[in-house]
């Protein structure tokens, strides 16, 4: 009852003061009825007009009232059912505001800094529904390439490209954080709604600034130092030690770490990198999680279900979905990572990575702004995939449903799957699974440790499909 009051309430202020309307509705409807019955009578009798105006007045102030009335009545009433709709829409850890601002749809061109395997299935999810896509990546092998009508083949801060991309898209996201964050800005500044922000961007791409602004935010990190200089690393270091010095900048998959234990090893890992880092205290880890959250310019809120992540060698090997872990430390990371959405007033898909410790606590590990890895079994495993997302977040479309259609478990292909010669794992086991779904990125060569696709299965539960995940890679 309670909500229907509030959602009627929420009708009245979107349609409008009624009291001002039913007087428009008397004045502008009913004078106009009086004069047009009026205007008919001077056909006959021209000095009939204004007794006969004057005789009407009475009728068409009722008339045109009533009629304002109406309108507002319905203006009311289509609200609410509105509201209702979106209610159906509903999904875990929506919160709803107004209708977005700006919606773009089909065939709009869509613009994405970046055309990597994150680019690409961002492409083919535009493009399935209808968009045009123009990626900019100076690869001129970029996996999104394939799908994309446009490819800019030319570095990320090229302001001919940028130039191109302002005049030819209606929005623009990227598909990494590396990309720099003043070409995004460069874009705001011409008008092009961006997603995420240059500015969501800057703080996403620098370790220092990240696990400030999550601790600034209320949220627990691993305790860290920023170590911008030898000095810096001149105190007392038992708080973060043994622990690991990361480099601020442009790490992943485990790069640009160093394990250390002693306050010397931390000065001379330092010394090796010469490049601002942070220290970071090594924690014992339970399990680690994932939460992807999709948040639109006009603040909708939507999770998707918290996967959990094993790594292999510092880069993600299999998720797991759902996390085995107690419901609570499920809806706690997603309250988190929605809160977190909320404090940057990002818009578009942000991952959110957690350790989970020792007494259900949990802390942040980092953010990408970006779909994410362990966020690949939504292809298949999700009414939306997070590409999708991506999308609708950028066009100021509701975010889709987000529910599990199955417990999944996806498992990331590396180039060291590959055989020696460069010659096709055997893919025959895993296609002839009819609950196993293979995605191949399409990159030419296979190196050690990169990613050259990844495969989802959907099992009855989370463990029989890693069981199964795990005996296929054994058959490739
Ligand atoms: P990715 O690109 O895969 O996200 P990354 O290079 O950004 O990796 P991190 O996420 O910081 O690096 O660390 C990689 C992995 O190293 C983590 O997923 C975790 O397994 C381990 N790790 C990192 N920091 C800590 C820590 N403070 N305590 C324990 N383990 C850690
Ligand atoms: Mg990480």
């Amino acid at each position: 009852m309670k909500e229907t009051a509030t959602r009627k309430q929420e009708a009245i202020r979107r349609a409008g003061p009624w009291r001002s309307i039913v007087l428009t509705g008397m004045l502008v409807w009913g004078l106009s009825f009086c004069f047009l019955f009026a205007a008919s009578k001077q056909i006959f009798e021209a000095a009939a007009f204004w007794p006969t105006f004057v005789q009407a007045l009475p009728l068409g102030l009722v008339a045109g009232g009533l009629y304002g009335w109406a309108r507002w009545g319905h203006a009311v009433l289509h609200g609410v059912r509105s509201r209702n709709q979106l209610d159906d829409e509903e999904t875990m850890g929506t919160v709803k505001t107004s209708a977005p601002a700006l919606v773009i749809l089909p065939p709009a061109m869509l613009g994405i800094l970046g055309g990597g395997q994150l680019g690409s299935m961002f492409t083919v999810a535009a493009k399935t529904m209808g968009y045009g896509v123009t990626v900019l990546d100076p690869d001129p092998d970029a996996p999104a390439a394939r799908f994309a009508d446009v490819h800019l083949c030319q570095a990320f801060d090229d302001e001919v490209a940028l130039a191109e991309m302002a005049s030819t898209c209606a929005a623009v996201t990227t598909e990494f954080e590396n990309v720099n964050a003043d070409s995004m800005r460069w874009l705001a500044a011409r008008g092009v709604p961006m997603s995420p922000s240059g500015d969501c961007v800057a703080i996403a791409q620098d370790r220092i600034a990240e696990k400030t602004f999550i601790n600034e935010a209320g949220l627990a990190t691993a305790p860290f130092l920023a170590v911008h200089t030898m000095a810096d690393l001149d105190g007392d270091l038992s708080a973060y030690l043994p622990g690991i010095l990361k480099t601020a900048r442009l790490g992943y998959d485990g790069k640009g770490q160093i394990r250390v234990k002693t306050a010397e090893e931390a000065r001379a890992a330092f010394a090796s990198v010469n490049a601002a880092c942070v220290l970071e205290k090594m924690l014992p880890l339970l399990c680690e999680v994932s939460v992807i959250v999709t948040r639109t310019r006009a603040g909708e809120k939507v999770c998707f279900p918290v996967a959990e992540n094993e790594h292999a060698g510092g880069i993600l090997d299999v998720s797991i979905v759902p996390a085995r872990i107690k419901s609570e430390i499920t809806e706690r990371a997603q309250a988190m990572a929605l809160q977190l959405a909320e404090k940057l007033n990002y818009v578009g898909v942000l991952a959110v990575e957690f350790f989970v410790l020792e007494g259900d606590a949990l802390v942040i590990n980092e953010i990408a702004p970006r779909p994410h890895n362990s966020g690949h079994y939504t292809l298949d495993a999700t009414l939306t995939s997070q590409f999708e997302q991506q999308v609708r977040a950028m066009c100021g479309l509701y975010p889709g449903k987000t529910d599990l259609v199955s417990p999944v478990v996806m498992l990331n292909l590396l180039g060291d799957v590959w055989h020696e010669d460069g010659s096709e794992p055997n893919w025959e086991i895993l296609l002839t699974a009819p609950n196993a779904k293979l995605h191949l990125y399409g990159k030419k060569e296979a190196r050690k440790g990169r990613k050259m696709g990844h495969y989802n299965v959907l099992g009855e539960t989370a463990d029989k499909a890693l069981q199964q995940a795990r005996a296929i890679r054994e058959t490739l």
